[in-house]
């Protein structure tokens, strides 16, 4: 580089510039699995500090710490769909590998498989939603489209 440089190669050859230098939308790049992750604890996929959720599964208008506009998702019917696909892959091949092996009565199945698949239904559902709000978020989907460091005051 040095020799190049005296050479007066210099300004021909300067070091690449990374993308983030020079697309200035790239350097607001969003991390989907940062954004997932924080979502994923219910928590904002912009600042990872304020609650997503106003009740269980309800979003908050905007975010009280970095007051993100968290309207504009759509989540839609992607989280229950995630839920279904989760719950469904990991407890009903359980369910049946143990109904196979040890054939409990029908009771016992009902007392151990229903609580287990309604709790753990219940306990994916928010963690799926906030994990879909977030990636929405990293991608610019829908209301996410320009929202990086929202100052909004109106509702
Ligand atoms: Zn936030």
């Amino acid at each position: 580089m040095g020799a190049l440089y005296f050479m007066g190669l210099e300004p021909h050859i300067r070091p690449m510039t990374t993308k983030t230098e020079t697309f200035g939308e790239i350097a607001d790049s969003r991390s989907w699995a940062q954004a997932m992750g924080r979502g994923m604890r219910k928590k904002c996929p912009q600042c990872g500090k304020g609650a997503v959720f106003s009740g269980y599964t309800k979003t908050q208008p905007k975010c009280g710490v970095c007051n993100l506009d968290l309207s504009g998702h759509q989540a839609d019917d992607a989280p229950p769909y995630l839920t279904i696909i989760i719950v469904g892959h990991i407890l009903i091949p359980v369910a049946l590998a143990v109904k196979q092996v040890f054939e409990p009565a029908l009771w016992l199945q009902f007392a151990i498989w229903l609580p287990l698949i309604i709790i753990a239904t219940l306990w994916l559902l928010p963690i799926s939603k906030g994990a879909m709000v977030g990636l929405q978020w990293a991608n610019r989907m829908h209301g996410f489209a320009d929202s990086s460091t929202q100052d909004k005051t109106d509702a």
